[in-house]
């Protein structure tokens, strides 16, 4: 696919795409774009900008924003944000939402063959739905310093005990998922100081 990214040298990960049938005009104009340019976009960074459009609607009902989105040959199968507030659910997690829409987009609760984008390293509870449901494949965005499971707190995702591995690439589109969680509590603290 062709799409057009705009970079400027030294903020890298700050693009951009469009004339692709997932991304439009009005989120070129949120990211600001000054400059176009053609080039192809990477795959992962092509589905992890959806999996931050799920990030967003969390945001927007006052969830923390974690996005998911499970991609099998090229096409979406399932998408998930973080709803633990609203469904009042602890297990109510971006990566599960996506897992679930998956296993039954496929028919199959082995997701052989599918990638899941994060834009979070998975918690403990995620990283076992991930070994469990036989994912292929996971790449997320930033590093999770509370929860993460792929060695920032524990390393459930490459413990090498488990009959089943899964392939993971991180770190990307890492500043536009932070970005997006340091407004997020930005925003709460605000609204909670202006309440006291
Ligand atoms: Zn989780």
């Amino acid at each position: 696919m062709t799409v057009g990214l705009h970079y400027r040298p030294g903020e890298a990960s700050r693009v951009a795409y469009w004339d692709s049938d997932c991304y439009n005009d009005r989120v070129v104009s949120e990211l600001n774009v000054t400059n176009r340019e053609s080039f192809s976009m990477p795959e992962d960074e092509k589905w992890m900008w959806l999996a931050l459009e799920e990030a967003k609607k969390a945001a927007a009902l006052g969830e923390v924003p974690i996005g998911a989105v499970a991609v099998l040959d090229g096409e979406v199968i399932g998408s998930g944000y973080n709803r633990k507030e609203s469904d009042l659910d602890p297990t109510a997690h971006a990566e599960i939402i996506a897992l679930r829409e998956a296993a039954v987009k496929v028919q199959n609760w082995r997701l052989i063959g599918v990638t899941l984008y994060c834009t979070l390293e998975p918690c403990p509870m995620c990283a076992g739905a991930m070994i469990q449901g036989r994912l292929s494949r996971l790449v997320y965005g930033g590093k999770d310093t509370r929860f993460g499971a792929d060695g920032s707190i524990v390393n459930v995702m490459r413990e090498p005990s488990f009959n089943h591995q899964v392939e993971i690439t991180s770190g990307i589109l890492e500043e536009e998922s932070a970005a997006l969680l340091q407004d997020f509590f930005r925003d709460l603290r605000i609204k909670r100081a202006k309440q006291s």
